[in-house]
């Protein structure tokens, strides 16, 4: 019998997904949020990465929200990334698996999970240092690092050789309120160079410091742990690959 219905189940993710590609993904803030199958049985592997254990994350979690800065010019930077082929979200099998598990248990409270960066490849890292570099390339200073000088990026740690989010286990997300559709106030906005963005930063009211605690809870109760200065970044504790860093594209 299991057979049968591993067979049944896998066709139906191959379906779903080749319409969501042909579609685009613009389907996905519309698909209805209790298609959503939180039981733990694992998810058919339909990899289209080189490695046969990463997934695209709306494999995993088909109405997972996407705003992936780093494919187009809304990012620190300003111009797309590169590395970054298409406007999606990839992670190793494991970190997929537990961001379904976040994506679970903030439904039950009304929301949903927004990401905005998962894997990135090497060549993006390096295209972030080879812009360090240029310091009158400043388009985006006035929204992402208004006080901070660009040279400083490195030494303060905003940008560096290597990031774990190369590994495959890192996301960068928020959470979107299911019945307004908008992002939760988080206090700064994702990327945003400075101590307004540090977890405990006292800059936030007490609704905005609830907010992002409601996102290190989710995130550290099913495996992830958190980077003191930025409250969108969380990294699966267990990762799979914490010494590979990565160069294969997303797309
Ligand atoms: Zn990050």
């Amino acid at each position: 019998m299991m057979p049968f219905l591993n067979i049944r189940f896998s066709f139906i993710h191959r379906l779903t997904f080749a319409f969501n590609k042909k579609l685009k993904y613009s389907w996905i803030a519309l698909f209805p949020l209790f298609f959503l199958d939180c039981s733990p049985k694992r998810h058919p592997k339909l990899t289209t990465s080189p490695l046969s254990n990463f997934v695209h994350i709306e494999q995993v979690i088909p109405d997972v929200l996407y705003e992936i800065r780093y494919a187009g010019r809304h990012n620190f930077i300003g111009r797309p990334i590169d590395g970054y082929k298409k406007s999606t979200a990839m992670l190793s099998v494991p970190a997929a698996d537990s961001l379904k598990k976040v994506q679970c248990y903030l439904k039950k409270r009304g929301y949903r999970i927004k990401i905005f960066d998962a894997y990135r490849p090497q060549r993006a890292v390096n295209h972030f240092i080879q812009w360090a570099k240029v310091s009158d390339d400043t388009l985006m200073k006035r929204e992402f690092y208004p006080q901070i000088d660009k040279r400083d990026l490195f030494k303060l740690g905003y940008i560096a050789a290597r990031s774990g989010h190369t590994r495959g286990s890192t996301v960068d997300l928020t959470i979107v309120d299911i019945n307004t559709g908008r992002e939760i106030d988080m206090g700064s906005p994702f990327d945003f160079f400075g101590n307004i963005s540090h977890h405990g930063s006292r800059q936030i009211n007490a609704e905005q410091q609830a907010h992002r605690l409601l996102l290190k809870e989710a995130m550290l109760q099913f495996g992830f742990k958190a980077l003191p200065e930025e409250w969108w970044h969380y990294t699966l504790v267990e990762e799979p690959y914490p010494t590979t860093y990565f160069n294969f594209e997303v797309k």
